[in-house]
């Protein structure tokens, strides 16, 4: 079995305490021992891997992964691109995660069906690197929503299944499940992409997604929602959805209706996109054509909501619709900055959301644990040239992170170049 020791490190375990100077064992794809303070563990037989001077924290959890969108400006680049090249574009961004301290991904949708199937299953098999993956299903959407690309004159397929009826939605479902898809998707709320149905419109019926939610239980997978409006947040919190995407509008009775249900849903604000959206996303988009687009009211409606539902307990988890030519796939850690900045967090807070909260969501199903650093958890650590605590963009830099480990496994080690640099 292999056994590292990864001595010396300021250890922040993503419990909640603060940091301390420790030394953390893992064997095989575990952490076999956390102790607080130096030489207490046994070194024999162990690969050393020195941390002075470093940050170890766990892996982070990228919540509303879209693997196979890549520089995407428009719902083109998900449809035309024919599957074995979007395959070989998934594989890609699934390596990217990983290069970013990302050694989970929660697949929101992916541009076809089995994307997120085939490359989570080279990863798993150890063929390909790539975080821990949840394949996300194709968007599931009713006529005339979010997805619905087609016309009376022009019925092209757009990056989604166009279901009427609950019917149609069991058949839909039932198909993402038997093709191997983890997680499921369904489109609840319009979307500001989509003049025909805003943000604040509910297009899908309650009876749909309550068969999406059974059908997905009767398969042992999950149920995510892409829910802006009142109208879809209640109906998916009452149909049992696991997790909610963006949620910016919200009521009294819609916060009360969340807020009970803490213990069981994951929400992900998804609020890193309005902020490239309205200030990094020309030539393709002004911002005056996002202000059109309303994605400014969005992000109000945003700080408002969220601020309330950190307030509240949920379990917010980071990350969102990255893969934008205006939002690169290793940019998604700009989340916790966000986090901290629209919502009220503190660093370490927010540094919870992107690591316990991930873990939790992405061990749901599973009596392994991990988003800890902690005895008997799997063994995703990220070792940070620096003080994520003080700051937290010290995360976007790669070159900071010089131990990337997931399941045991050392993806990264630049440890000895960092030292190099250190003493330069
Ligand atoms: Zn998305």
């Amino acid at each position: 079995m292999n056994r590292v020791l990864i001595a010396g490190a300021r250890v922040w375990d993503a419990s909640g305490a603060a940091p301390f100077a420790g030394d953390v064992l893992i064997e095989g794809n575990r952490i076999a021992a956390v102790s607080s303070g130096p030489g207490q563990l046994p070194v024999s037989g162990c690969q050393v891997i020195e941390g002075r001077g470093m940050t170890l924290m766990p892996g982070m959890t990228e919540s509303h992964a879209h693997l196979s969108f890549e520089a995407v400006t428009s719902t083109e680049d998900l449809i035309t691109p024919p599957p074995e090249e979007h395959t070989l574009l998934t594989a890609r961004v699934a390596k990217v995660l990983l290069d970013h301290g990302f050694t989970s991904a929660w697949g929101a949708s992916e541009a076809k069906l089995r994307l997120g199937v085939a490359v989570r299953n080279e990863v798993n098999a150890g063929r390909l690197p790539g975080p821990r993956i949840r394949a996300g299903s194709l968007e599931i959407t009713v006529t005339g929503a979010l997805g619905d690309e087609s016309r009376l004159h022009n019925p092209r397929n757009g990056p989604s299944i166009v279901v009427d009826g609950p019917e149609e939605m069991r058949k839909a479902v039932r198909l993402c499940c038997r093709e191997g898809c983890d997680n499921i998707k369904l489109d609840v709320s319009g979307d500001p992409f989509y003049p025909n149905t805003p943000a604040h419109s509910t297009p899908m019926a309650f009876e749909e997604i309550r068969m999406a939610v059974e059908t997905a239980r009767s398969f042992g997978r999950r149920v995510n929602a892409h829910a802006r409006s009142i109208g879809s947040i209640q109906a998916c919190v009452r149909a049992g959805v696991d997790v909610l995407y963006h949620c910016e509008y919200t009521d009294e009775a819609t916060l009360d209706l969340m807020e009970e249900a803490k213990d069981r849903i994951f929400v992900a604000p998804t609020v890193g996109l309005f902020h490239t959206m309205l200030h990094e996303a020309a030539p393709w988009m002004t911002h005056e054509t996002a202000v059109a687009m309303g994605i400014d009211s969005l992000l109000e409606e945003s700080k408002k909501t969220h601020t309330e539902l950190r307030k509240r307990g949920i379990r917010h988890v980071i990350g969102g619709d990255y893969g934008f030519a205006w939002s690169k796939h290793g940019t998604n850690a700009r989340d916790i900055g966000f986090f901290m900045q629209d919502f009220g967090y503190s660093a370490s807070e927010a540094l919870l959301c992107a690591t316990r909260n991930g873990g939790l969501m992405m061990s749901m199903d599973s009596k392994d644990k991990l988003g800890e650093i902690k005895e008997g958890y799997l063994a995703d650590l990220v070792l940070v040239d620096g003080d994520p605590l003080a700051d937290v963009n010290v995360l976007l830099d790669a070159q900071r992170l010089t131990l990337i480990m997931k399941d045991g496994q050392v993806h990264k080690n630049a440890t000895g170049a960092a030292r190099q640099r250190a003493a330069a």
